[in-house]
Formats: C-alpha cells, sequence, structure tokens
C-alpha cells in the first residue's frame, strides 16, 4: 500500500489568498516543507486559482480585507458552485472582529485565525481540517467491492491517481484480468456460482502477484492490479490456476501495461491494460497479452480516425463499393451487397476492417449507415431511370443502428423518397448483434419485414445465437459465413455446410454462401442446393461504374427492375 517500501504521501496545495505581499511570504515559508502553495493577492484572482487549480487545493487560507473581490465575496462565490464548496476554508482576521467571524462562519469558512498567527495552532487547525474533508469524501466513494473485497473502481482510480502524483518516477505495471465467456458461464452456473467464482479468482491473484500494491474490480468480471515494475518474466505465475471445482476448465486473459506513464490517467492506464486483453480475446491457447508500440500505433491511428470522420462524411470520402451475388438457378446476377471504402486524400484507401469496430464503439457508425442507405437508393434510382440492369441491394445494419428509435420508419420514408419497390433494399443483419437489445431489435426487423424489406442474417455460423435468432427474428435470407465454405474445401468435408443450407430449407430460408474463390467450390454448392454464391470467383467488390458494367455485361433479359 501507498505509505510503505518507500513510497511516499502526497503533498497537498494550499491556496493563500492575501493582498499583503509581506503576509504572503511568511505564510509561504512557515508552510513551504508540509505543503505546495500557491497564491493570489486578491478574491478574484483566488476564485481564478480555484477555477484551474481546483481539484488540486485541499485547502484555502484567506484574508477578510483584499481589494475586487474581498474575503466575503470570494466565499459567497465559493459557496455557490458545488465544484468547490467542499474545500475548506480558514479566514485569517483582525483580533476580536466577531462580528467579521460570525459573517465568514455563516458564508461557509470552515475555522478563522486571528492575527498575528501561531504557526502551530494554525498548521493543526489545517491539517485537521484536511484530514477531516478527505476522509469524508472517501466514504463517500464507496472504498470496497463488497463482492471481492478489492477496492471499488472509483476507489482504485483514486489510490492509482494519488500514488502517481505523489511518485511520478515509480516504476509499475498495470494487469487487468478479464473472465473469458463470464456472460455465458452466468448463465450456465448462475449468480451465486459465479460470484464465488469472482471471489476466488480475486483472491488467488491478490496471493499470486509479486510486488502487489492494490487491486481493483473495475467491470464485472475485469479486475485491475497495480504492482512494482519487474525485470524478469514473472507472468508465468497468472497461468498457473484454471481449473475450478464447479466450473472445470476456465479461461482467464491477461493484458499487461508495463511501467506505467504517470502523466496518463488512471482510466487511460486501465484501458492500456484492458486494449491487450482484447486483442487476444476468443485466441486459444494465448491468456497473457503485454500492451506494446504496436497497440499504441492502433490507438493513434483510430483516434487519427475519430478526429477526420466527420469531416470525411460531410467531404463524401467513404464510397459505395457492390459485389455482386450469383443466383445459381438463373446463371446470372441475382444481388449485391454494398460494402463501404474510405478513400481518403491524407490516408489513402482504408478498408472498413479498420473503422467499422471503432464506429460501432464510438457510434459513429449510425451516421455512416445512413449515408450508405441513401448512397446506395440514389444508385438504384439512377439506375432505374437510366433503364440499365438493376438487382436488389444489401445494406449492412449495425448493432448501434438499431438504437435509433424509428430506424424502420426512417429506411422506409428513404426508399419512397427515391421512389424504390422495398424489395430492392435488403436488410442485412451481422449475428454478433443479438444478443445486446433483443426485444427492440426483432421489433424493428418485423417493422422493416413488414414494410416490404427482405431481411438477411449475415455471417451464419460465426457465433452462437445463430439458432435462437432463427427461430425469432422475421428473416427471409441465411448468409454462410466465410469460414464455413473455407474449412469445407480445406477439409474436402462439406457436412456443414450441407446442414446450414438443409436447416436454411427448412425455414424457407433462401442461402448465400460468401467468400467463394474457387470453382470447385462452386460446383459443390451447386450440388448442395444452395441459392447465390458471393465471392472473388464472381467479383470482388467493385466501384459503382465497374458494377454497373458487370450487371450490363452479365445480366440476361429477365432481370426484375
Ligand atoms: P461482411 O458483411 O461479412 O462483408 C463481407 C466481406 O468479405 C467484405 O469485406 C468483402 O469484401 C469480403 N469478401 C467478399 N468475397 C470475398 C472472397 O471471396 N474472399 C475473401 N477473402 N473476402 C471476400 P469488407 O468489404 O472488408 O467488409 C468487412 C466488414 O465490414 C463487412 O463484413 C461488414 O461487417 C462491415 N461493413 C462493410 N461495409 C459496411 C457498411 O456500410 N456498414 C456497416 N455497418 N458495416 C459494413
Ligand atoms: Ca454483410
Ligand atoms: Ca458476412
Amino acid at each position: 500500500m501507498a505509505g510503505e517500501g518507500g513510497v511516499r504521501q502526497r503533498k497537498r496545495t494550499v491556496l493563500i489568498v492575501e493582498d499583503n505581499e509581506m503576509n504572503r511570504e511568511i505564510l509561504r515559508e512557515l508552510l513551504a516543507d508540509e505543503y505546495d502553495v500557491l497564491e493570489a493577492e486578491n478574491g478574484l484572482a483566488g476564485l481564478e486559482k480555484l477555477v484551474s487549480r481546483g481539484e488540486e487545493i485541499a485547502l484555502v487560507l484567506l484574508d477578510v480585507y483584499m481589494p475586487v473581490y474581498n474575503g466575503f465575496e470570494f466565499l459567497a462565490r465559493k459557496q455557490s458552485d458545488p465544484r468547490f464548496d467542499a474545500v475548506p476554508v480558514i479566514m485569517m482576521t483582525a483580533s476580536g472582529n466577531v462580528d467579521d467571524e460570525i459573517r465568514c462562519l455563516e458564508l461557509g469558512a470552515s475555522d478563522f485565525i486571528t492575527k498575528p498567527y501561531n504557526a502551530e495552532v494554525m498548521k493543526n487547525r489545517m491539517r485537521s481540517l484536511i484530514r477531516l474533508r478527505e476522509s469524508s469524501a472517501m466514504l463517500g466513494r464507496l472504498e470496497s467491492d463488497a463482492l471481492t473485497g478489492l477496492n471499488s473502481k472509483e476507489y482504485f482510480y483514486h489510490l492509482l491517481t494519488d500514488l502517481l502524483r505523489a511518485n511520478p518516477s515509480l516504476r509499475c505495471d498495470l494487469v487487468c484480468s478479464d473472465v473469458e465467456n463470464f456472460r455465458a458461464m452466468n448463465d450456465r452456473y448462475g449468480t451465486a456460482q459465479c460470484d464465488r467464482f469472482l471471489r476466488g479468482l480475486a483472491n488467488s491473484l491478490s496471493e499470486r502477484l509479486p510486488g502487489l500494491l492494490f487491486g481493483g474490480r473495475i467491470g464485472a468480471d475485469v479486475f485491475a492490479f497495480l504492482i512494482e515494475h519487474r525485470e524478469d518474466d514473472w507472468t508465468d505465475v497468472l497461468l498457473r490456476e484454471n481449473e475450478d471445482p464447479a466450473f472445470g476448465r476456465f479461461v482467464v486473459k491477461y493484458g499487461v501495461y508495463e511501467n506505467v506513464d504517470p502523466a496518463l490517467s488512471a482510466a487511460a492506464i486501465c484501458d492500456r491494460a484492458t486494449l491487450a486483453i482484447a486483442k487476444i480475446k476468443q485466441s486459444f491457447g494465448t491468456n497473457v497479452a503485454r500492451y506494446d508500440d504496436a497497440m499504441r500505433q492502433a490507438q493513434l491511428r483510430e483516434h487519427q480516425l475519430e478526429q477526420t470522420m466527420e469531416a470525411a462524411l460531410a467531404g463524401r470520402e467513404f464510397v459505395v463499393y457492390y459485389q455482386p451475388k450469383h443466383d445459381l438457378h438463373a446463371g446470372q446476377p441475382g444481388g449485391a451487397e454494398a460494402l463501404v471504402r474510405w478513400i481518403s486524400p491524407e490516408m489513402g484507401f482504408v478498408n472498413p476492417g479498420q473503422f467499422i469496430s471503432l464506429f460501432e464503439r464510438n457510434g459513429f457508425i449510425t451516421n455512416l449507415d445512413f449515408y450508405i442507405w441513401e448512397e446506395v437508393c440514389a444508385e438504384l434510382r439512377r439506375c432505374l431511370d437510366a433503364g440499365a440492369p438493376v438487382v436488389p441491394v444489401s445494406v449492412n445494419v449495425s448493432r448501434r443502428d438499431f438504437e435509433v428509435p424509428d430506424l424502420a420508419e426512417r429506411v422506409a420514408a428513404l426508399a419512397d423518397r427515391y421512389r424504390l419497390d422495398h424489395s430492392l433494399l435488403h436488410i442485412e443483419l451481422t449475428e454478433s448483434m443479438y444478443s445486446d437489445n433483443p426485444g427492440q431489435i426483432a421489433r424493428t426487423l418485423e417493422a422493416l419485414h413488414a414494410n416490404g424489406f427482405p431481411v438477411e442474417l449475415d455471417d451464419f455460423g460465426s457465433g452462437y445465437s445463430s439458432l435462437t435468432s432463427l427461430n425469432t427474428l422475421p428473416l427471409d435470407v441465411m448468409k454462410i459465413d466465410m469460414s464455413l465454405i473455407r474449412q469445407a474445401s480445406a477439409t474436402s468435408d462439406y457436412s456443414i455446410l450441407r446442414f446450414a443450407v438443409l436447416l436454411a430449407d427448412g425455414m424457407r430460408l433462401k442461402t448465400v454462401v460468401e467468400g467463394v474463390e474457387t470453382e470447385e467450390q462452386v460446383a459443390a454448392l451447386k450440388v448442395l442446393g444452395c441459392d447465390y454464391i458471393q465471392g472473388y470467383y464472381y467479383s470482388k467488390p467493385l466501384p459503382a461504374a465497374e458494377y454497373e458494367a458487370y450487371l450490363a455485361a452479365h445480366c440476361g433479359q429477365e432481370v426484375r427492375a
């Protein structure tokens, strides 16, 4: 803990508000060994110091009579600002002016001392006021997490901030733990069992981690520990225990951020360790990851994308590419998927893999998706007006898009504005989305479906919840994830694919297999009775002009319009 082993207590900061320069100097010298001292020469300057450095200031010593704002005005204004209300103030009054003293106390001063001051009396009053304030602030912070006995997240952040501020040259590492598939464990074994499990894990990590300073529970199943930095590789202590009598084998992933940068906020420090974990989520066999320079670069890159995304959307840097879907029965294009590309003058061609998940996290995906849908509608309208061949286009709909309450109405209004038959616009849902707010998603999909927009289930076979969603959502098409065709042709075993197609048939869903690259794959899918194929074998995603040329070259007479 802080305070032991050469880890120093932080010096508190006090603010002296006093117009007499000599008095300030005397106070400064008196306090310098125990406090960092800030000074202001009148009440207004004092308030400005509170605004700019308020979080650091542990106590104010305040003169009564000063130019600009006097001590009373300072107190009145300070009291009305909730940010500073709790900072204790000691008034420095001329001796014996009882009226002034009463007025100060009424305005919220904590105490007063009379000039000339007795240094020891003053210092003792200061210490006890500061202690009083800090302990009541801490009580409010709910120090410990009742379940695990670790510090609460808020208190962990507080300890971390304090320690780094007091010891900027301390070398320490932050370790975060995250239980893999904890949600599923909770569903399966119940909260009580899982609580016991978390408690056991917190205890055993607290015992095992070398040079532990303190730990905290910063998420439901995420713990953070601050340890002294070590040069040797100590991380095998993390991997020792991964059996539990109730759960059998379980997996905990660890992220380590070494040599914590004391200039970062506590939250940013924890982010670095959890970012390292995110890189190894669902990757079998790798359970410890260090935050490193590549991750830092990726973070900077994300930052750059975030800084420029809005201007890029306004500047039309997001461009729709179209990837044809081949209709195996008709032997010609039977649809297409709209896939976004970011063509940036500074960064060049940016693939969606680099920005979609970022935009999903920061919510910008919704702005982008509405833009893409409108671009697609405009393109369809242009082709119809030109008498060119047209096939239905699928647009991707992200989980975050469903947070828009009138999503279905807005999509319908968009299609109507471009006078499009709703059957020309397909809605593609990625599978990962079903867990979050299933009710809302199902209702919106029902509304879209009832409005005539066909619904496709994207990436079938890549996640866990596919079977439930098949039952509960109004679907028309099952898009089979490209991992299935890859695995099938690598092992020459098409049984899972066959099962998926049979399942879709049984539910009266059309099937699309994506990621098809070879003639053998096409032949096998024909035999299985799959309906559509999307993949490089037929075409990569194409910019609009090339896509139109592709349709013109490959569509026969009876293409629907
Ligand atoms: P997805 O919806 O599963 O899209 C299919 C991805 O597979 C596309 O990658 C496509 O270019 C690629 N692909 C198609 N055929 C083949 C093939 O034969 N072989 C291989 N190796 N790859 C193939 P892309 O365009 O990079 O998109 C990645 C993901 O980004 C998409 O996965 C989708 O989830 C997301 N995305 C793309 N555009 C949008 C959009 O406008 N809105 C939203 N919300 N997500 C989008
Ligand atoms: Ca898709
Ligand atoms: Ca897909």
